[in-house]
C-alpha cells in the first residue's frame, strides 16, 4: 500500500510535516486529499496542506471555506476558529497532525475562546 506524506503551509511559511493516514469509510480505503483553505472574507487561499504519495505524485485537492486569521469579526463558533486547519469531522488527518500543527491550533482556539467570551459580557 502506498504510503503518503503531508506538508502544511500558511501562507507561504511551512508550519510541519508529517505521514497521512489512508481513512477507512464503510470499510473501503480512501487516500487522503491535499487541502486548501479559502477565506470567506477575503478570498486568501490562506493556508494549504500538500499531500504526496511514495511516486512523488502529489494528490488531488479538497477546498475548504473558511475565514483566515485576520478576518474573525464574522465568526461567531467556536466550531469554526478563523485561521484554523482543524478538521473535526476527518479522524485521519487530525490524528496525524504534527506537534507544531496542534501547539499552533491549540493557541488559536485559545486565544478564539477568550474572544467568544468577551463578547458574551
Ligand atoms: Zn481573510
Amino acid at each position: 500500500m502506498e504510503k503518503y506524506t503531508q506538508i502544511f503551509f500558511v501562507g507561504n511559511q511551512q508550519i510541519g510535516a508529517g505521514a497521512a493516514h489512508v481513512a477507512l469509510f464503510h470499510g473501503e480505503p480512501h487516500p487522503p486529499l491535499s487541502k486548501t483553505f479559502i477565506c470567506h472574507e477575503c478570498g486568501e487561499a490562506w493556508a494549504r496542506v500538500v499531500v504526496q504519495g511514495d511516486s512523488g505524485k502529489i494528490r488531488p485537492w479538497e477546498v475548504f471555506m473558511r475565514n483566515c486569521a485576520k478576518h474573525r469579526d464574522s465568526v461567531r463558533s467556536i466550531l469554526f476558529c478563523p485561521g484554523s486547519i482543524y478538521l473535526s469531522w476527518d479522524k485521519a488527518y487530525c490524528r496525524a497532525l504534527p506537534e507544531s500543527v496542534l501547539h499552533r491550533e491549540l493557541l488559536l482556539h485559545l486565544d478564539f475562546y477568550e474572544e467568544l467570551q468577551e463578547c458574551r459580557n
